[in-house]
C-alpha cells in the first residue's frame, strides 16, 4: 500500500490522514509495518487510534522505545491529549522508574524493559499489541525483542499484534523478515533545507564541537532568523560547554537558551519541546534526531558525533563511545530544519569528512559484546543464539566471545548451561562482568565502592594523564606507602573531589576530570539502586578493601596477569604484556588482574598488552573467586635442562594462564616411559641399540606385511614406533636409561613365532644367488631391497631371485673394484649382454689385478 497525503488540514497530523488503512492493517495482519518522517504522529498517534479503534481488547498497547526520554515524554504528550492523569490510560515503565497503574492501555517502555518482563511473562499476556518505535535505530534490544515477538506470534501467541514503525526503514529488509507484513508508507511534507559544511581547514575541523557552534551561530542567525535553533551534541557535557559558550556571545543575547538530555527533570525537558513566544536555541543529544519532534527550528547545527553503545575492548565491557554519525543520520537531523519553514543546516565537518562517513549506522548488535544478550536469551529459554531468527545475524565470533566470557565468570557451565550463579546475574540490567562483581560485593561491606569502581570503568579516566609533577604528588599522596591498586588512588581522588562538591579548583589540584567524576557519581547512584532492588546487602561503613578487590578480580578474571620479571607479563590465550607506567602498583607483587586491558600489537602469534588499573592479588583467592576457571593438575615433562630426567609438577593455573608450579618427588614408572617415549620418537634422545638392524627389521617386517598379507604380520607405522618405545623405555627414569636401553628384546616379543618365521622367509636377511654366493639384502632403500655386490662377485649369475613369494623384485647395486656402484638394475641377463662389454672396458685398465672374464 502506498499513499500520499493531499492537502493535509492545518491542524492534522500526517498520520491521521491514514488512520482508516491503519485500523485496517492491523486488524487483519499480524504485522504492520509503517514509514512515516519524523513528526508526522506515528509515536504521539497510532497507538491512540488502536487503542480508540478498539483493537487492543481488553489487552496492553506496549510501545517500545529504545530510549527512556522519549518513553517519558511521550506518554506524558499521549496522557495530556487524552485529558487524563500519567500512569492511568496512559503510562511508561523505563528502569528506576515506573509511571504505570492496573488501568494503564497504552504503555511506553524502554525495550531493555519489555525484554525482562519476558521472564515471568514469557507470553506476554497483558499485551495486545507490540509497537516497536524507532526502528531504524537498530538497537540491540529492539533487533532482540522483534526476533522474540516473531517466535511469539508464530507459536505461542498467534493473536498478537505486531507494528514497526520508523521514520526511515529498510522496508524491504524487515518486509523479507516478517513475510506476510502490510506495509504503510506515508510522505512528509518537507521544506528544503539549504546544506552547509565547514570549508576545507584542517585547524578548525580538530577543534571542540561547542567552540565550532559558537563560531557558527552568527550566520545561522543571520541567515534563518526567525525561527529556532537545534544544536546537536553527543552528550550531558558537551551540552553544557555549548550553553556555557553561547552564553558568552552577543547575538545569542536574546534567544532562550535550552538543553534537552534524558538527565533534565521532567519540566525542563517540556519547556525544550514545546515552542514559547521568545526565540530558542536548543541544545540536544541525538534524541532530538528522530524521537521528537521540536516545532519552529528552521535551522540546525550538528556537531556530527554521537554517544553511542560500544564494545571497549580495553575494559571489556560495552560503553557509550563518542563517535562520527553516518550520513543517513546527517541527512535526518539537517531534515529536522524544513518542517515548517525552508531552512539551513550547518555542519561542523567538511565535505570530505562527510564522503568518508558510512551511508548507514551499523546495527548495535554487531557493535557490541554479546555477553549480556546471550545471558538474557538463555534466561528466556534459548539456547541456541546461532539459530535464533535474527534480523541481521550477528557474527558467529562475536557468539563464541561471549559464550567464552560467561563461561570465564561462571555464568554457564561447561555445557553451556545457565548456573546459579548465571540466574542470578541474568536479573540485573547489567553487563555480566558488572553484576558478577556486585553479587562477589554483596553483604561484604563494600557494594557502594564497588557500584562506584563499576562507574569510574564505564565513564572516561577521570585521572588526567598530563599533570605537572607537584599535582602528581599531590594525587599519589592520597594514598598510603604501600598500594596494592590503582583503584585504591581512582577511588581516592573520586573522593576527593566529592567531598569538595566536584568544583572545579580541587579537579585542578589533585588532576582529575571533574565533569567526568560527577557524572560517575550518578552512575554509581544507579548501579547502587539496581544491586539493592536485586536485594544485595549494600551496608558499607568503611570499605573492606580485602572484598573489593576480590571482586574485582571475579569480573575480571580473564585479565589476571602473572609477572616474568619487570613490568613484563604473561596472560591467558598466550598474550603477553606490560604494565603501563603509571601504575602505582609495586613489582614485588607477582599476580595482577587489570581492569583495563589494551592491546598494543601482534608479536610473533602472540598479542602484546598493556595492562592498567592494576591490583596485586593473593594466590589463595583463586579458587575462591575465579572456580570456573580454576585448576590445579599435575603435569609430567621431559626436563632436559635439569639432567634429562622426567619430573612432575604441580600446575596452578586459571584458564591456560600457569600462575605457579611447583616440583613434585614421585614420578611413577608408566608416566615416565610415556614421556621419554615421545622424546626419542621426537628425536630428542638417541637410542644407542636402535641402530641400522632394527631399521633394517622394521623395513622387512613392513615389506611382508604390504606384499604378503596372507602372512598376518602387522605393518610398523608411527603407532607402533611409539608403542616400541614405550615398552623399550619401561622402567627407565631419565634420558642415560633410555640411551642404553636394549632393543632386541622387545622386538623379538612383538611379533609371534609364526609371524617372525614369516618375515625370515619372504625377507630373508641373506639370500643365496646362482654362483652360490649369499650376500646380505639391503632394505634401506624407499625403492626397494636390493643386495650391493662387485662385478667379479656377479660372474655366473644370469637371474636373481624374488622376494615376498615372488612379489617383489631383487635389485643389484653392481659395483667397480673400488665399491663405487656402476649400475642398478633387476635383470642382471641384460646387463651382461648390453653394459658389460663397456663396463669391462672401461676398468679392465684401471683394475688390471682383478679378474675380467
Ligand atoms: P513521529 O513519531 O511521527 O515523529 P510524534 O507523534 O512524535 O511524531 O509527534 C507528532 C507531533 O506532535 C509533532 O508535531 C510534535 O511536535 C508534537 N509533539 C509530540 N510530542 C510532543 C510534546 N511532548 N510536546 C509538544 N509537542 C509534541
Ligand atoms: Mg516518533
Amino acid at each position: 500500500m502506498r499513499l500520499v497525503p493531499r492537502g493535509c488540514p492545518v491542524n492534522s497530523l500526517p498520520v491521521e490522514q491514514f488512520r482508516g488503512p491503519i485500523v485496517d492493517a492491523v486488524r487483519s495482519h499480524a504485522c504492520v509495518i509503517v514509514e512515516a518522517p519524523t513528526g508526522s504522529g506515528k509515536s504521539t498517534q497510532i497507538p491512540q487510534m488502536l487503542l480508540d479503534a478498539g483493537l487492543a481488547g481488553k489487552g496492553v498497547i506496549t510501545v517500545l522505545q529504545p530510549r527512556r526520554l522519549a518513553a517519558r515524554m511521550l506518554a506524558r504528550r499521549v496522557a495530556a491529549e487524552r485529558h487524563g492523569k500519567l500512569g492511568d490510560e496512559v503510562g511508561y515503565q523505563v528502569r528506576f522508574d515506573n509511571r504505570t497503574g492496573p488501568r494503564t492501555r497504552i504503555r511506553f517502555e524502554t525495550d531493555g524493559i519489555t525484554l525482562r518482563r519476558l521472564h515471568h511473562d514469557p507470553l506476554l499476556r497483558d499485551t495486545a499489541i507490540l509497537i516497536f518505535d524507532e526502528f531504524h535505530e537498530r538497537h540491540l534490544y529492539g533487533d532482540l525483542m522483534l526476533g522474540l515477538a516473531k517466535r511469539l506470534i508464530e507459536h505461542d501467541r498467534p493473536d498478537l499484534r505486531l507494528v514497526v514503525m520508523s521514520a526511515t526503514l529498510d522496508t524491504a529488509e524487515l518486509g523479507a523478515y516478517l513475510p506476510g507484513a502490510a506495509v504503510i508508507r506515508a510522505e512528509g511534507r518537507t521544506f528544503p533545507v539549504g546544506i552547509r559544511h565547514l570549508p576545507p581547514n584542517a585547524k578548525r575541523e580538530k577543534a571542540p564541537p561547542w567552540e565550532l557552534a559558537t563560531e557558527v551561530l552568527p550566520e545561522v542567525l543571520r541567515d534563518a532568523p526567525d525561527g529556532d535553533v537545534l544544536v546537536f551534541m553527543p552528550g550531558v557535557y558537551e551540552i553544557n560547554r555549548t550553553l556555557r559558550e553561547l552564553q558568552r556571545i552577543p547575538v545569542a543575547k536574546d534567544r532562550l537558551l535550552l538543553p534537552l538530555h534524558g538527565q533534565l527533570s521532567p519540566a525542563q525537558q517540556d519547556q525544550a519541546a514545546t515552542p514559547g513566544n521568545q526565540r530558542r536555541i536548543i541544545v540536544a543529544t541525538n534524541i532530538a534526531e528522530t524521537s521528537l519532534t521540536i516545532e519552529g527550528v528552521t535551522a540546525v547545527i550538528d556537531s556530527g558525533l554521537v554517544r553511542r553503545a560500544g564494545f571497549d575492548p580495553r575494559r571489556g565491557i560495552n560503553t557509550l563511545l563518542t563517535g562520527k554519525t553516518s550520513q543517513a543520520s546527517a541527512a535526518q537531523r539537517a531534515g529536522r530544519a524544513g518542517r515548517t519553514a525552508p531552512g539551513i543546516a550547518m555542519r561542523l565537518w567538511t565535505e570530505r569528512d562527510h564522503a568518508k562517513r558510512p551511508a548507514h549506522e551499523t546495527p548495535e548488535l554487531l557493535r557490541v559484546d554479546l555477553a549480556e544478550t546471550m545471558l538474557q536469551l538463555k534466561l528466556t529459554g534459548i539456547d541456541d543464539l546461532a539459530a535464533f531468527p535474527w534480523i541481521t545475524p550477528p557474527p558467529p565470533q562475536a557468539l563464541q566471545t561471549a559464550q567464552e566470557l560467561l563461561t570465564v565468570l561462571g555464568a554457564l557451565d561447561a555445557c553451556g548451561r545457565l548456573t546459579a550463579h548465571g540466574w542470578r546475574m541474568a536479573s540485573f540490567p547489567l553487563h555480566p562482568r558488572i553484576s558478577r562483581m556486585l553479587i562477589a560485593g554483596d553483604g561484604q561491606q563494600c557494594l557502594p565502592t564497588l557500584c562506584l569502581i563499576a562507574a569510574l570503568l564505564q565513564e572516561q579516566n577521570i585521572l588526567l594523564a598530563a599533570v605537572d609533577d607537584r599535582v602528581r604528588a599531590r594525587r599519589l599522596g592520597l594514598v598510603g606507602d604501600t598500594p596494592v591498586s590503582d583503584l585504591a588512588l581512582l577511588l581516592a581522588a573520586w573522593h576527593y573531589v566529592s567531598d569538595r562538591h566536584f568544583q572545579r579548583e580541587a579537579g585542578e589540584e589533585i588532576g582529575v576530570h571533574v565533569q567526568a567524576a560527577r557524572t560517575a557519581g550518578e552512575l554509581q547512584e544507579q548501579l547502587l539502586q539496581i544491586a539493592e532492588s536485586q536485594g544485595l546487602d549494600s551496608y558499607e561503613k568503611q570499605p573492606e578493601m580485602e572484598a573489593v578487590y576480590k571482586a574485582v578480580l571475579t569480573a575480571f578474571p580473564d585479565h589476571l596477569a602473572v609477572r616474568s620479571g619487570g613490568d613484563r607479563c604473561s596472560l591467558s590465550g598466550g598474550r603477553r604484556g606490560s604494565v603501563h607506567p603509571s601504575s602505582i602498583v609495586p613489582r614485588e607483587h607477582a599476580l595482577l588482574v587489570a581492569a583495563d586491558i589494551q592491546e598494543t600489537g601482534k608479536g610473533k602469534g602472540t598479542v602484546e598488552v598493556t595492562l592498567s588499573l592494576v591490583t596485586a592479588i593473593r594466590e589463595e583467592w583463586l579458587e575462591e573467586c575465579c572456580a570456573g576457571a580454576f585448576r590445579i593438575r599435575r603435569r609430567i615433562f621431559f626436563d632436559a635442562v635439569g639432567g634429562g630426567r622426567v619430573a612432575a609438577e604441580e600446575q596452578t593455573c586459571l584458564g591456560d594462564l600457569v600462575i605457579r608450579s611447583r616440583r613434585l618427588a614421585n614420578v611413577t614408572s608408566d608416566e615416565a616411559a610415556e614421556v621419554l617415549a615421545v622424546e626419542t620418537a621426537a628425536g630428542n634422545i638417541t637410542i644407542k641399540a636402535w641402530d641400522a638392524k632394527v631399521e633394517a627389521w622394521i623395513a622387512r617386517v613392513n615389506l611382508v606385511a604390504t606384499h604378503c598379507p596372507e602372512a598376518g604380520v602387522p605393518a610398523i607405522g608411527a603407532g607402533e614406533r611409539t608403542a616400541l618405545l614405550a615398552q623399550i623405555c619401561h622402567g627407565a627414569l631419565g634420558a642415560k636409561d633410555v640411551k642404553a636401553a636394549a632393543v632386541w628384546p622387545v622386538l623379538q616379543h612383538w611379533l609371534s613365532a609364526a609371524q617372525t618365521a614369516a618375515v625370515e622367509v619372504y625377507a630373508p636377511a641373506q639370500i643365496r644367488i646362482e654362483n652360490g654366493r649369499t650376500p646380505r639384502i639391503h632394505y634401506d632403500d624407499p625403492a626397494g631391497p636390493y643386495i650391493a655386490m662387485r662385478v667379479q662377485e656377479l660372474y655366473d649369475t644370469n637371474r636373481l631371485p624374488t622376494l615376498c613369494n615372488g612379489a617383489v623384485r631383487l635389485k643389484a647395486h653392481i659395483l667397480a673394484p673400488s665399491q663405487r656402484p656402476v649400475q642398478i638394475t633387476d635383470d642382471l641377463a641384460r646387463f651382461w649382454g648390453e653394459s658389460y662389454a663397456q663396463v669391462k672396458k672401461d676398468l679392465r685398465g684401471r683394475y688390471p689385478k682383478h679378474e675380467w672374464r
